[in-house]
């Protein structure tokens, strides 16, 4: 829940009531559904009034759908990649072959194209020498930044501050739109549990709640007023569930139960649809049995009809042809499953375009369905304005003003700041003084292209600020009343290179350091031993997460680990600045390293950022939005996770006939939520506004939060809440509310959630969405461990 005014939570409650019962109906449908029996949903028929937009809309693309051939319908629905970026394994064809493709009204968007002139130069194609002059659509993975580059997603989502993260997705549409972009790849909500799948770095973690809030906050980021030329469309994937990949290798295969499907993982999704984002885009993962591309049940049945979703729906690259792969059949039968599934728009492989025309003669398609994927096409043409100027987009000018502006880099700055996590702070080693010698070591240290992170394709990687640069710029000159900075590599990334060489989907290439190991670690060394400090800056680099970048060991590779050993033999303080696009198992440096500093891929101003934390011009408030495990066996490890018939008693490591391992225990090294502070907060206990709620009323629970330490600093408030007693057996606890806050020292804040039975409803067994009389749990924290906590009997 979120924190809300209790009078106009009870306004909007009887609303609610009637929404729910909608909601159950068309939950028991959905099962039904499910089970191969045709649910009898109508999508939602909004009477269209003359004169409205959506009016207006129709008759437009009424009139111009009457004047298109099948083959330029047929064109609509094809979204080619240009080439000038590289995001998938098949590259689209020659860029001349594309050009008389576009001239002949074969293609309905371009994406993987950079630059104004660029687009201005193929929108002619289109608007201007096309037998009807429909423009395109231009798409691009504007992932976390578009020039000016925000932290990965996962690190944006650390900072619990959704106004942040809105603000990252405004200038990112607003730099991407000055540019030529009207439609963007993002955002990405999949919740991911397992950390060796290398995409998690790309989504907002473990949490449905939280990763709903933020897909809302994305999608109104992006799009905005559709109708003003900095706002882009934008488009939720991977739909669904592509982050619950089998062992955490991409692109595997997923098989869920429904209620954990609508529990736990569509819920992000659904919030996007509700924030009315553009577009979905589908998965390339199966789903109990059927790929996501040609999921009827996902993207007709869910998706339009008990979600109303209006926009359009694209497949992710040559999703139509990898259901060849699949075992579904050939590209004609694949294609035609999808467009009957309810894809509108196909990226690359051209299944669409060369498939479709012989498989409505055949009568495996109908005129229908192409008619619809292409008005829904053409609407999101119409929506974002390119009927009425096809160059809408593509201003020059605002291009050479706003994107990567110094105003920009300085949100980027202050942001990137705001999703650090300070993990260990042993006697606070951190924040560093601005004086001394700091010796910074580490492969990571001097690594610009390395900041960005992930999918940042749009990235300028020269410009990006490293760790050295910042440390230099900000606080390495004694002469400036600075530090002595020294630096020194200090090992590889890893000794057998096999990131180095497996990285560079982005066409990034590494050269390897023509030194031995032993010569680097001689170097960091030597200058350790003339140190007051060592900043070793490790972990993995930005190739080591994202797409295709799965890891069977989430440790830092072995070559680093032993650097770090070797530094901190010298016994010098040492303060780890952790590189990472996933959460890892780094139990032993935080058995051993005094300090770690935990910095995502912060983007473009990184260096700049880090600096501010490590020396305390900033005081760091992330918090991790997934659990960080002891080690890869554990996973997957989550903190709303069921008792089990035979939980392990709180405290514990093993018993016998108790589910737990007989290695480890069932403890993560940092739960969810988890961030300290350089100041640090108490919690009250929780108080009740009552101890009994009835039916409808509304519970209200509220702490009060002190800065107990010296410095000013933001504290992540959460509330999480257990059912105590179901007819299914619940989590041990879920997110149903948070609140930032920033409290001066000494300062305290009384922080209160309001509760409706809302927050207490879950999808039963048998897909029943409601909530059970009984005893909660509520519980109020700094991290989903450490909490406050008191019991209520809620009645019907
Ligand atoms: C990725 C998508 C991305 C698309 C277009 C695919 O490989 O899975 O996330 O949007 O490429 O670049």
């Amino acid at each position: 829940m979120e924190k809300r005014d209790s009078t106009s939570s009870i306004a909007i409650k009887n609303k609610k009531h009637h929404m729910k019962f909608l909601q159950r109906l068309l939950a028991v449908l959905l099962v039904i559904a499910a089970m191969g029996i045709k649910a009898q949903v109508s999508p939602d028929a909004k009477p269209m009034t003359i004169g409205s937009d959506s009016y207006r809309m129709k008759s437009f693309i009424d009139a111009l759908m009457k004047k298109m051939t099948l083959e330029e319908k047929i064109g609509q629905l094809n979204l080619p990649g240009a080439g000038d970026i590289i995001t998938g394994g098949q590259v689209s064809e020659d860029k001349s072959a594309i050009a008389d493709k576009i001239r002949k009204g074969k293609v309905g968007g371009l994406f993987n194209i950079k630059g104004v002139e660029k687009i201005r130069y193929v929108q002619d194609l289109a608007a201007k020498e096309s037998r009807l002059k429909i423009p395109l659509i231009f798409g691009m993975d504007v992932i976390h930044g578009y020039e000016t580059i925000f932290p990965i997603p996962l690190g944006l989502s650390c900072s619990w501050d959704m106004k942040l993260i809105e603000r990252s997705a405004q200038i990112a549409a607003s730099e991407a739109s000055a540019n030529g972009i009207c439609w963007t790849f993002s955002p990405m909500v999949d919740i991911a549990r397992d950390p060796r799948w290398g995409r998690i770095a790309e989504g907002s973690g473990e949490d449905a709640y939280l990763g709903s809030q933020i897909a809302k906050a994305m999608v109104k980021g992006y799009q905005g007023d559709l109708s003003k030329n900095n706002n882009i469309m934008a488009c939720v994937k991977h739909y669904a569930l592509y982050g619950a990949a089998e062992a955490g290798r991409d692109y595997n295969t997923t098989d869920m139960s429904y209620p954990r499907m609508f529990n736990e993982y569509l819920p992000p999704y659904k919030a996007a649809v509700d924030a009315g984002v553009g577009s979905v885009m589908a998965s390339f993962n199966d789903v109990n049995g059927i790929p996501a591309t040609a999921n009827k049940f996902l993207m007709t049945d869910v998706l339009r009809k008990q979600w109303g979703f209006k926009g359009f729906v694209v497949t992710d690259y040559t999703g139509i042809n990898e259901m060849e792969a699949h075992g579904l059949g050939d590209l004609k039968t694949v294609s035609a499953l999808a467009l009957k599934a309810g894809i509108d728009m196909d990226m690359v492989g051209e299944g669409f375009l060369t498939t479709l025309q012989q498989s409505l003669k055949e009568g495996k398609v109908t005129q229908m369905d192409i008619d619809n994927a292409c008005r829904l096409v053409l609407e999101a043409k119409y929506k974002l304005g390119l009927f009425s100027n096809p160059y809408k987009y593509c201003d020059e000018n605002r291009a050479k003003k706003e994107v990567f502006s110094d105003a920009n880099r300085a949100e980027a700055r202050n942001i990137a700041a705001d999703c650090f996590v300070l993990l260990k702070n042993q006697n606070n080693l951190l924040p560093l003084k601005k004086a001394g010698t700091i010796a910074l070591i580490g492969p990571l240290a001097d690594a610009k292209e390395n900041m960005p992170g992930t999918w940042s394709v749009a990235a300028n990687f020269s410009k990006a600020i490293s760790v050295l640069q910042g440390l230099n710029e900000t606080v390495g000159n004694p002469a400036n009343g600075g530090a002595k900075l020294l630096y020194a590599k200090g090992s590889f990334l890893d000794d057998d290179s096999v990131f180095e060489q497996r990285a560079g989907m982005f066409g990034k290439s590494f050269s390897r350091d023509g030194r031995t190991k032993e010569q680097l670690l001689q170097e960091a060394l030597n200058i350790a031993a003339q140190c007051d400090v060592v900043i070793a800056a490790l972990g993995e680099s930005a190739e080591m997460s994202g797409e295709s970048s799965s890891r069977s060991n989430i440790e830092i590779p072995q070559a680093q680990k032993d650097l770090l050993a070797a530094v901190l033999k010298t016994g010098k303080p040492v303060v780890l600045v952790l590189f990472t696009g996933r959460p890892l198992a780094i139990k032993w440096e935080n058995d051993n390293v005094p300090a770690i500093l935990n910095v995502w891929f912060g983007g473009s101003e990184a260096g700049y950022a880090i600096s501010d934390v490590l020396f305390g011009d900033v005081n760091p408030s992330g918090k991790l939005t997934t659990t960080w495990p002891q080690n890869v066996g554990q996973v997957p490890l989550y903190y709303n996770h069921k008792s089990t018939g035979r939980p392990l008693p709180e405290g514990q490591w093993f018993q016998k006939f108790r589910s737990n391992y007989l290695d480890v225990s069932n403890d993560p090294v940092y739960p969810f939520g988890y961030g300290l502070s350089y100041t640090s907060f108490s919690y009250s206990d929780v108080k009740l506004s009552t101890t009994s709620p009835k039916g409808n009323q509304t519970l209200t629970a509220s702490v009060t939060v002190t800065n107990i330490g010296s410095k000013d600093g933001k504290e992540v408030v959460q509330l999480y809440i257990h059912d105590v007693v179901g007819a299914n057996t619940r989590p041990v606890k879920e997110l149903k509310g948070f609140e930032k806050i920033e409290l001066k020292a000494g300062e305290s804040k009384a922080v209160s959630f309001n509760i409706t039975t809302a927050d207490l409803k879950y999808y039963h067994a048998d897909m029943k969405y409601d909530w059970e009389p009984g005893e909660f749990e509520i519980m109020i924290g700094g991290n989903s461990r450490d909490v406050k906590s008191a019991k209520v009997n809620w009645s019907k």
